[in-house]
C-alpha cells in the first residue's frame, strides 16, 4: 500500500501531525519505537499558548486532562542567591507526560491513523516518494514526517555522524511532597546552578491526602557536574533543603545527549516538526507547544498536495516558511536568555539586581519565550 503520509515517531509532534493530516482525509502511518504510556524527561509545563490546540487534537475523553490540570501562574528562578519572580500569563497547565503522549496516541488511532508501536524506523530511501525500511516490514509513502525527536539516527547530518558534542543530559523523576497551610499558590521554581539547573512543578494534589503533591523535578545537567537526581539537588541549597522531604514516586528517567541546533524545518523533501526540527532550551517550556504547532503546520502545508494541487517541493518551501514566521522567533528569545545565563557571575549579578527590582521586565523577558 502507499500511504499519503508516514510519520515517524508518536511524540507530541508525531501525533499532532497524524491526528491533523487523517482529519484532512490523507491515509497516515504512525510509527514509534517505544511504548505508551510511559514516562518522558521532561518538566511537564505546558503553556497556554498550545492549550486549545491540544484540546482540540484529543478525543473527548480525556478533556479532563486539561481541565483538571493544575495550573501554573508563576515562575520562580532561583539564582546567584536571588530570587526572580515572574507571572506566566495566561497560566500553563501541568501535565505528566505518560498521561498527556498516551492520550494523544489513542486520539490518532481513533481519528483514522494507522498507529503502531515497537517499530523502529532503521532507515529512509528516496526524495518523494519515500520507502522506510523497519527491522520487519517496509513501507511506502508520497509524503514523509520526521517527528524523531531531538537526537535519533534519522536527524543527524552527515557531518555529525561520530562527532562528540559537549555531553548534556536530561534526568526526571517524580517525588511526594507533604504541603502545608503555608505552601504557595503552585509555580515552575526553577534551581539554577553552574553547569545545569533543575525544574520543579507540582503535576497533581493527591484526592486521599491534600496535604501531598505529586511533584515533578526534571533536570538538564552537564555530565560532569551529576548523573543522577541526587547529584542535580546536591548543586543548589534551596534544592537540597527542600527535596529531603520528598519520597521517590516513578523510577527516574534520563537522556542523553542534549544538543542545540539552529532550527531545519525540511531536508531532503523531508517535514521535521517538533525537536526533530530544532530543540528549544528545556527552560522555557515552550517544546511540547512548539512540537504540537509545527506538527499542525505541516499538516496544512500538506493539504494541497494530497488532494494532487501542488507538488512536494512546494508544499515544503510553504512548511519552511510558515515554520520560520511563526516559530523562530522562540529559538532567538531563549537563546538570548541561555548567553545571559552562562555568563560570569559577576558580568550577570548587576543584570539579575535589574530583573529583581523590576518583575515588569522579568514579564516581558517571560513572554518573549512564548510561541502563541
Ligand atoms: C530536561 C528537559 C525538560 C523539558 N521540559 C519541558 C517543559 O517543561 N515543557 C515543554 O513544553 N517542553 C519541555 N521539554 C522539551 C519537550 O520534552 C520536547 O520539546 C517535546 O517532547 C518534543 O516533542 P517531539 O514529539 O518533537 O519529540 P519526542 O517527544 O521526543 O517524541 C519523539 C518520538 O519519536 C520516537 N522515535 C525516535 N526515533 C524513532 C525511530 N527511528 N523510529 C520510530 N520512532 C522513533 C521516540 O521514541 C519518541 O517517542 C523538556 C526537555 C528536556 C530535555
Amino acid at each position: 500500500m502507499l500511504y499519503d503520509l508516514i510519520i515517524i515517531g508518536g511524540g507530541p509532534a508525531g501525533a499532532s501531525a497524524a491526528i491533523s493530516a487523517a482529519r484532512q482525509g490523507a491515509s497516515v502511518l504512525l510509527l514509534e519505537r517505544g511504548r505508551f504510556p510511559r514516562h518522558k524527561v521532561c518538566g511537564e509545563f505546558v503553556s497556554a499558548e498550545s492549550l486549545s490546540l491540544l484540546r482540540d487534537l484529543l478525543n473527548r475523553q480525556y478533556a479532563p486532562l486539561i481541565q483538571d490540570a493544575i495550573r501554573i501562574a508563576r515562575a520562580r528562578l532561583f539564582l546567584d542567591g536571588r530570587t526572580l519572580q515572574a507571572s506566566v500569563d495566561p497560566p500553563a497547565a501541568s501535565i505528566a507526560r505518560f498521561d498527556l503522549d498516551a492520550a494523544l496516541w489513542h486520539s490518532g488511532a481513533s481519528a483514522g491513523v494507522d498507529a503502531r508501536q515497537q517499530i523502529t524506523v532503521q532507515s529512509v530511501a528516496g526524495t518523494g516518494p519515500f520507502r522506510i525500511v523497519t527491522a520487519s516490514e517496509e513501507f511506502e509513502t508520497r509524503a514523509l514526517i520526521n517527528a524523531s525527536g531531538r537526537w535519533s539516527n534519522l536527524n543527524l547530518a552527515p557531518a555529525e555522524i561520530g562527532t562528540r558534542p559537549e555531553k548534556w543530559l536530561g534526568v526526571k523523576a517524580h517525588f511526594a511532597e507533604p504541603m502545608s497551610e503555608m505552601t504557595p499558590e503552585p509555580s515552575v521554581d526553577l534551581y539554577f546552578f553552574d553547569g545545569g539547573y533543575c525544574g520543579v512543578q507540582p503535576v497533581t494534589i493527591s484526592d486521599e491526602d491534600p496535604f501531598t503533591a505529586r511533584v515533578n523535578a526534571s533536570a538538564m545537567v552537564r555530565a560532569d557536574v551529576a548523573s543522577s537526581l541526587a547529584g542535580v539537588f546536591a548543586q543548589h541549597p534551596a534544592l537540597r533543603d527542600r527535596s529531603r522531604n520528598w519520597t521517590l514516586l516513578s523510577d527516574p528517567v534520563s537522556t542523553a545527549p542534549l544538543v542545540f541546533r539552529n532550527p531545519q524545518p525540511e531536508r531532503d523533501g523531508v517535514f521535521r516538526v517538533g525537536d526533530a526540527a530544532g530543540f528549544v532550551d528545556p527552560f522555557v517550556g515552550d517544546g511540547i507547544s512548539l512540537a504540537l504547532r509545527s506538527g499542525l503546520l505541516a499538516a496544512r502545508c500538506l493539504k494541497s498536495f494530497f488532494a494532487g494541487e501542488s507538488a512536494l517541493p512546494d508544499a515544503a518551501r510553504r512548511y519552511s516558511q510558515a515554520y520560520r514566521e511563526s516559530l523562530l522567533s522562540v529559538f532567538r528569545a531563549s537563546s538570548k536568555i541561555r548567553r545571559m545565563l552562562v555568563l560570569p557571575a559577576y558580568v550577570r549579578r548587576p543584570f539579575l539586581s535589574i530583573l529583581e527590582s523590576s518583575p515588569a521586565i522579568t514579564n516581558y523577558l517571560v513572554r518573549k519565550t512564548r510561541s502563541g
